[in-house]
């Protein structure tokens, strides 16, 4: 594996920032100039007749700039100038990186795939830029069989070896840490009830489950080492062997769906938040999950992010017209008044909804799950209103997990019938008319 020189790391600063935006045009200016958007509020406009907005964002020293030259308003939130060696430090409990011996993701994965051979199967699907294993659970009874959609047709005739697959990624935004915690609980929930609680062993008996608790490994793992902040891959932009604001590529704008449709879903400036990448699919990372789902047949997906209290579904595109699953995906994901996840922290319901509305979104994971791979899929943005410095809190953390399982079982048990999807809020797909949901955000 030689060859990849180790760049060098300068640790960018990044803050997080709230913008004001006196219109809903504003806000997608913003997006328009490639700024990394984590959030988009409504607040107190002018008059009554006009909706303010407060954006939070993460920026660098040239996106602060751009924002004084435009004659934006802003605050810095507090703690942003907390370095990312005491995050970690006070992240010991809770929060782990990719690489740390013994209790990192990476080697946690691997004891749970030792400790439950019959159930789990671990696949490195690809590697990283750095070179860290791209790393895809699989959870089924006899999980360790040959996995060969084959024998479906033709084949030795056992259950086993078709059943119904569906996919949980997470981390492709380096920070969110809380992501990759759910899809870790996931997995450690569905082996520690294997064989005693009859939901589960259900499922896995009749159901392939696929959890990769992080889409993005080298970033990921450079929130613990370097910088909490950062969102994107490692890919050395410029090719000056440092890692700098100007590197790295978002892996959820590479994807190849409406790629570069247009400035505004994604960028093509290198040190913005939002950066494309070179072409689509460009990223190791990317490509690893590309070349995964092409070879599976995947009957849904969720795609976990932080933050926001959503649950978004394709398209985030464009937000005029509602997708062709509008109504499975509703049966799914809940509405307004009734959403599949309740957020127990906040006392309030998620937001479910089309992923485009205050601005798009194009390249992402979830538009090209659905349109080019077939997968339908959901994208999950966790809690609201604790940003990426989410508390080092066991409690806390579990709480999160708590709330989203049942839409994590339920979309799973769904897989056996996808158009009649098992609704975790009682909504039967069939019933639905083709209504556009608007009340969203981006992801
Ligand atoms: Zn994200």
């Amino acid at each position: 594996m030689a060859g990849i020189a180790t760049p060098v790391f300068s640790d960018p600063e990044l803050k997080m920032v709230y913008i004001e935006a006196d219109s809903a045009s504003a806000v997608r200016k913003l997006a328009g100039m490639g700024l990394d958007i984590a959030a988009v509020r409504e607040a107190d406009g002018p008059d009554a007749l006009r909706q303010a907005y407060r954006v939070e964002a993460v920026v660098s020293a040239s996106d602060e700039a751009v924002l004084r030259k435009a004659g934006l308003k802003w605050t810095v939130a507090e703690q942003t100038g907390l370095r990312a060696t005491a995050m970690a430090t006070a992240a010991e409990t809770v929060y782990h990186s990719f690489d740390e011996p013994g209790v990192g993701i990476k080697d946690q994965l691997y004891d749970i795939a030792e400790t439950y051979p019959r159930i789990t199967h671990l696949e490195t699907i690809g590697y990283s830029i750095q070179e860290r294993p791209m790393l895809a659970m699989r959870l089924t009874k006899n999980a360790d069989d040959d996995d060969d959609d084959d024998d479906c047709y033709g084949g030795d005739g056992d259950d086993d070896d078709c059943k119904p697959q569906v996919l949980y990624v997470a981390t492709h935004h380096a920070r969110e840490w809380v992501a990759t915690q759910m899809a870790m609980r996931l997995i450690k929930y569905l082996t520690a009830n294997y064989g005693s609680d009859r939901r589960v062993t259900r499922l896995l008996r009749t159901t392939e489950i696929w959890i990769i608790p992080v889409a993005n490994p080298d970033g990921y793992n450079y929130t613990f080492t370097n910088v909490r902040l950062w969102r994107k891959n490692l890919r050395d932009n410029d090719g000056d062997g440092v890692i700098t604001n100007a590197d790295g590529v978002d892996l959820n704008r590479n994807f190849d769906s409406r790629w570069a449709l247009d400035n505004e879903g994604s960028s093509r400036v290198f040190g913005s938040g939002t950066y494309r990448g070179a072409a689509p699919n460009s990223e190791p990372e990317t490509q690893a999950v590309v070349n995964f789902m092409q070879r599976h047949d995947f009957k849904f997906a969720i795609s976990y992010h932080t933050y926001g209290n959503l649950i978004l579904y394709p398209w985030g595109w464009q937000f005029r017209t509602p997708s062709f699953d509008d109504p499975i995906f509703l049966a799914q994901a809940g509405t307004d008044e009734n959403p599949a996840i309740y957020d127990s922290l906040r006392s309030e319901g998620y937001n479910p909804g089309v992923g485009a509305d205050l601005y798009i979104t194009n390249g992402d994971f979830t538009d090209w799950s659905y349109a080019a791979a077939g997968v339908p899929s959901h994208t999950v943005e966790f809690t609201d209103g604790y940003d990426f410095r989410f508390p080092d809190d066991e409690a806390m953390v579990q709480t999160v997990f708590d709330d989203s399982l049942e839409f994590a079982l339920s979309v799973a048990e769904s897989a056996r019938h996808p158009e009649r999807p098992k609704s975790p809020v009682g909504i039967a797909a069939e019933d639905i008319n083709h209504t556009p949901v608007t009340v969203s955000y981006g992801s």
